[in-house]
């Protein structure tokens, strides 16, 4: 099931005065198809290739619009900003490795369903966004051999002064 994230952008275009323009839409379109974790530059590249020709400032105006609409949502991160769409975000938790900053996502319809339905002092339409902060499994065996280097050397130094003794 797709929701359609145009069509309640256009109403907080509306509802907010801002420029309702077949260029927002069309970005707002191309949003709504995203099943990952995405960038405005990956937008750009994705708008291009269907022959689209909107501005770079057209598209990042467009997507800080889709944040404070709330139809997306910008992950914390420190450098480029990655966003997810809401409804994406209803349904996958975020791991994130902490080592090399890998973001995978993974289904977690229930849990997020329960999170949604928390209620929120003083907060209204509350979106939870679920991040994980871990270690991926690529970066677990570099670390696990960086340690079995470690030791081996370590044991090596061992030998040599029981050797030297
Ligand atoms: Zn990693």
């Amino acid at each position: 099931m797709m929701s359609d994230l145009v069509s309640p952008f256009k109403a907080f275009l509306k509802q907010h005065g801002y420029q309702l323009t077949s260029e927002r839409v069309e970005i707002a379109q191309v949003v709504s198809l995203q099943r990952r974790i995405f960038t405005t530059e990956g937008l750009i590249a994705q708008l291009k290739e269907g022959g689209y020709r909107q501005s770079r400032g057209t598209v990042y105006s467009t997507v800080r619009l889709l944040v404070e609409s709330g139809l997306i949502v910008q992950l914390p991160q420190a450098s480029e900003a990655h966003y997810l769409t809401s409804e994406q975000a209803s349904l996958y938790a975020v791991c994130r490795c902490r080592s090399c900053g890998a973001e995978v996502l993974y289904r977690q319809p229930r849990r997020l369903q329960a999170l949604r339905h928390t209620t929120m002092h003083r907060y209204r339409l509350a979106q939870p966004l679920l991040i994980f902060s871990g270690i991926c499994q690529r970066c677990e065996r570099e670390i696990a051999k960086t340690n079995n280097k470690k030791s081996a050397t370590q044991s090596g130094r061992q030998q040599q002064a029981s050797s030297s003794r």
